[in-house]
Formats: structure tokens, C-alpha cells, sequence
């Protein structure tokens, strides 16, 4: 493989597990993450980022293995003090987790941009990549359901995705720009992939293609974007996307992943439990093992991408 550097698209559990393995095998400071911010939201004063927090907790292997978000060996002072009081305990906010809310409310506060506050947290925590806000304006995702309009950790957390999506609203998209780290990454000289995570394409990626100008950063980079499935033997590993699938009235396969897509990708990364959707596919389809469940899955599943984009020939469809 040669040298160069490596954006991925991501959401939260999902495309941090890929991200790392990325991270593993690439040199270091070779890879950005450009990180969801839809499910940002304001809360007991606070400001909180899951999908970054999820992304900076997994590449510094602080990441609670079964959960797969908070921090590992967690305490939860603050939230017995909370429920004591009668107080919202809905959103768990582990103590040490708290510490990273209050700072980056506190440094919003003082004027200090989303990207700038990201880029310290991640050198702080030790990180050879870069961790990229999509967008440093608000942009928040809001759900659809057949209980009404909610707000999108209402829908996900609050209420468990209980209710049946719609559709999905990203409100302050149209007046977002992708961020100044997005920006460069995305137009690097050594460029050689973009890679779109496994993650909840309705959740997860589509408030990243909502903003403004990233579909012509990733068309324009001229270099071969990849998606892999976020479904595995024809459901979600975790998570509601198989879900919201249904209630779009989609068929819950990765062919329809795929066609989600159309436009935006030059291959697409299939599991080999789904090979039958292989000649659906209107792009290049690698099939492999997409299941990540050691580190060294993580990074095999890394290579395999990266080797496969390789291959590739950038569509040059008008950005
Ligand atoms: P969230 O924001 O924390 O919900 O996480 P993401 O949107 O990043 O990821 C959720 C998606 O990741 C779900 O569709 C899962 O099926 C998918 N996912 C999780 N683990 C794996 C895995 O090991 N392999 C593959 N192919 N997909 C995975």
C-alpha cells in the first residue's frame, strides 16, 4: 500500500471500531476522522459531542469495552447525586466523562471553536490522527416518529428508537460549512482514500452529506471514496439501522446501503455472510469478513479496505 494520507467518514461505535483499525495500521498522522455532530446536544448546561467523545475514547483505548461508549472503569457520582435530587438520570454521564462535557462547554463558551477544542482533547489524549467536527456550526438531527417531531438523543436514548421514524430533519444544515480541518484533509496533495464507516447511514452519515459543499469535497478530491456495510448477515450489529429500514420502507439489505449512497462512492465493502447482494451492487464490491470484533479484526477489515481502494479509479461524476 502506498504512503499517503486516509479520510474516514464516521458516526459513533461503529466507525470508531473501523477508525482504529485504520489508526493501527497506517504511519502516524496519516488518517483523519470526520465525525458526526448531528447528535450533539445541550444538556444539564452542558454541552455534549457523543459521536466525537465515542471516536476520542475508542482511538485512545479509553473506550468502555461493553458498551462501546463512555470510558472503561467509570464512576457514577454524579449521576446517584443527580437521581437523588430528582434530577434528569435519562443520559448517563459517567464523572470522568462529565470532566470532558464541562471543558468543552466552558471553552464554547469562551469562543474557542468545536475543532480547535477537538483537535487539544485529541492531542491531550495521546492520538496520532486527527479527529474532525463535521462542522463547526450546529447542525442537529431531529427524528420524524410516528410520536411527533423529537429531538434526536429524545428518540435515541430517551425513548430507545422505540418510536417508528418517518424521517430525519438536520436542522441548521443548509447554513453549515464543513470545518477548516475537514476542508484540508479532504483537499490534501497525498490524499489516497475516503473511506465511509460502517456507521448508521440515516444517522450517522446523512448529517454529514447534508452539509453544504461535501459532496464536491469528496468528488473533487479525485481520489476512490468506500463505503463498508454497516449490515452484517442482512441486520444491524447494533443499533437501529435495520430498524429505521424497515420503517422507511427500504429493503434491509446492503444493496440498499448502497443505493443510499449512489453518487457519492466508487466501491463498496460487502460482507461475505451477504454475498448474494453482490450483483445488485452498482459499484465495485469487495467481499470479505466486515464483523470486527478483536482489534485484529478491526484491522484486517482496515487493510482489506484500504488494498481494495487501491484498485479503484475515482468516479469523476460532476461534483
Ligand atoms: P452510533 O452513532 O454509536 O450508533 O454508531 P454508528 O452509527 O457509527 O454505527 C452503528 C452501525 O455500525 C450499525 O449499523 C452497526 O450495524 C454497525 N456496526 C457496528 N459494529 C460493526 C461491525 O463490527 N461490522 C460492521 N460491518 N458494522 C458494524
Amino acid at each position: 500500500m502506498s504512503n499517503g494520507t486516509v479520510v474516514a467518514l464516521s458516526g459513533g461505535i461503529g466507525g470508531a471500531k473501523l477508525s482504529l483499525g485504520l489508526l493501527g495500521i497506517l504511519p502516524p498522522d496519516s488518517l483523519s476522522v470526520v465525525v458526526n455532530t448531528g447528535d450533539d446536544f445541550e444538556h444539564l448546561g452542558l454541552r455534549i459531542s457523543p459521536d466525537i467523545d465515542t471516536t476520542l475514547y475508542t482511538l485512545s483505548d479509553r473506550v468502555n469495552p461493553e458498551t462501546g461508549w463512555g470510558q472503561r472503569d467509570e464512576t457514577w457520582r454524579f449521576m446517584e447525586q443527580q437521581a437523588q435530587q430528582g434530577g434528569e438520570t435519562w443520559f448517563r454521564l459517567g464523572d470522568r466523562d462529565l470532566e470532558i462535557h464541562r471543558e468543552r462547554s466552558r471553552r464554547l463558551r469562551d469562543g474557542e471553536t468545536l475543532s480547535a477544542i477537538t483537535a487539544d482533547f485529541t492531542r491531550r489524549f495521546g492520538i496520532a490522527a486527527a479527529i474532525l467536527p463535521m462542522s463547526d456550526e450546529t447542525v442537529s438531527t431531529s427524528v420524524a416518529t410516528d410520536q411527533g417531531e423529537l429531538g434526536f438523543q429524545d428518540y435515541f436514548v430517551r425513548r430507545q428508537c422505540q418510536p417508528s421514524v418517518k424521517g430525519l430533519r438536520f436542522a441548521g444544515a443548509a447554513a453549515a460549512r464543513p470545518g477548516p480541518g475537514v476542508v484540508a484533509a479532504l483537499s490534501a496533495k497525498d490524499l489516497i482514500a475516503i473511506i465511509i464507516c460502517p456507521s448508521n447511514p440515516w444517522l450517522s452519515i446523512d448529517p454529514l452529506r447534508a452539509v453544504p459543499g461535501m459532496r464536491q469535497l469528496l468528488r473533487g478530491s479525485g481520489v476512490p471514496v468506500v463505503a463498508v456495510s454497516p449490515l452484517v448477515g442482512g441486520t444491524a450489529v447494533k443499533g437501529p439501522t435495520a430498524k429505521i429500514m424497515t420503517e422507511l420502507g427500504l429493503p434491509v439489505t446492503p444493496a440498499a446501503v448502497a443505493r443510499h449512497y449512489a453518487g457519492w462512492i466508487d466501491g463498496f465493502v460487502l460482507d461475505s455472510r451477504d454475498r448474494q447482494y453482490a450483483d445488485e451492487i452498482q459499484v465495485p464490491v469487495l467481499v470479505c469478513d466486515t464483523l470486527m470484533q478483536t482489534l485484529a479484526d478491526r484491522r484486517r477489515l482496515a487493510g482489506a479496505t484500504l488494498e481494495f481502494a487501491a484498485t479503484l479509479a475515482p468516479s469523476r461524476a460532476a461534483a
